[in-house]
């Protein structure tokens, strides 16, 4: 009798077996569509606990059924997406954190270091449309003008783009630091006070994060899938780093709202990727990395703790100073030319490593245009 039981439930895993394999081999029919709610605006790809894997009972033969053929499981593309498992195993131990790699490394060539800005981005694959598109500040809007990240990546996931975004909390600015420093004489205080700000943004941030991270691309051919953005530090309070002092409390609290925002990053990350091992690249606020040696020592070995890598030096749109579309389109080609832009110095110039651009979230709606049509889409076959 356990045998018979044994042998049924084996049949059963074999079936069971056999259908999870049966979408893999068979063609989709072109001739059915797959519905889609219009206000339906995120992938239809199904999570990967849907597919039912249990063998249906033995069913009465009916009339021919019409079958709804389901797309592909998502599977991001290796070569466009922020993940550590990525990367060669000697690169790894720049995400990790609580691992100290030194100044410069064991190399001095090479050019990943933990506070020197590069244009070098080694976890993104220079994509299709030839530049790595990175967008700094506010995820959500600070005022009624301006733009918000969601607009961006959905802009950039109906032309298969793929957005990088450097995020500060929400609603906070340097203004919140120098409030709390003149409010509260003590460092306990402050950073008491500094703690309780960026607690109360805790959830707005990461619903918003996480709304990002869960987005993805599909091509029209259902092949080539990818996430549509991945999310990096740039302070909580886009505080200007140069002109820190070290062993102050206006650096710690800078410091407190860094490692916050890490911590908001790796809740959304596991809670929409499990299991997926992340990348944690910084961009300094204005490029202005730390000037005064103990500060850098300090930064240096939050850094080591948190695993992160500053990316700047980029190839730079200076949108906020211009807001034109025109120019961002300009700064857009030079960057797939390995060049830098900045409409100040007359244009492009000076050379980048990689072709990184760069942007921010806020003049989104003055600067798309630009943007997206410097973006080539399948169909103009550019
Ligand atoms: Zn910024």
């Amino acid at each position: 009798m356990t045998q018979t039981i044994a042998a049924y439930f084996a049949l059963l895993s074999m079936m069971a077996f056999l259908n999870a394999q049966e979408p893999a081999i068979t063609p989709p029919d072109p001739e059915l569509t797959i519905e889609v709610s219009p206000t339906d605006t995120s992938s239809d790809s199904p999570s990967p606990e849907e597919p039912k894997t249990t063998p249906a009972p033995v069913a009465e033969p009916q009339s021919p059924e019409v079958i709804t053929p389901q797309p592909p499981p998502f599977v991001p593309q290796p070569h466009l997406q922020g993940e550590l498992g990525y990367l060669p195993e000697k690169d790894r131990q720049l995400f990790t954190p609580g691992v100290d790699v030194g100044y410069v490394r064991d190399n001095p060539a090479n050019p990943h270091r933990r506070l020197v800005q590069r244009t070098i981005m080694l976890t993104e694959e220079t994509p299709r449309w030839g530049a790595i598109l990175t967008f700094d500040d506010q995820l959500v809007p600070f005022t009624r003008e301006e733009s918000a990240a969601l607009s961006v990546a959905k802009d950039l996931q109906k032309v298969n783009a793929r957005a990088i975004f450097f995020a500060n909390v929400p609603g906070v600015s340097a203004h919140d630091v120098r409030r709390i420093l003149r409010k509260h004489q003590s460092t306990a205080a402050r950073t008491a006070a500094c703690q309780e700000l960026l607690d109360s943004k805790r959830d707005i941030f990461i619903e918003t994060m996480r709304e990002l991270l869960r987005m993805k691309n599909t091509s029209s051919d259902g092949l080539n899938p990818f996430y549509t953005c991945e999310i990096y530090n740039h302070t909580a309070f886009h505080q200007d780093m140069k002109a820190l002092k070290a062993n102050s409390d206006r650096l710690a609290l800078c410091l407190q709202g860094i490692t916050f925002i890490e911590e908001c990053l790796d809740e959304a990350y596991k809670a929409e990727r499990p299991g997926w091992q992340r990348t944690r690249w910084f961009r300094f606020p204005f490029l202005h990395a730390p000037k005064k040696k103990e500060v850098k020592t300090e930064v240096i070995a939050l850094f080591n703790k948190l695993g992160l890598l500053a990316l700047g030096e980029t190839q730079d749109s200076k949108d906020v100073l211009n807001l034109s579309w025109k120019k961002a389109y300009q700064s857009l080609e030079a960057a797939k030319k390995n060049k830098r832009y900045n409409p100040k110095f007359g244009g492009v110039y000076s050379s980048a490593e990689q072709p990184v651009a760069l942007f921010h979230t806020k003049t989104w709606s003055k600067i798309r245009q630009g943007v997206l049509s410097a973006i080539p889409t399948k169909e103009s076959g550019r």
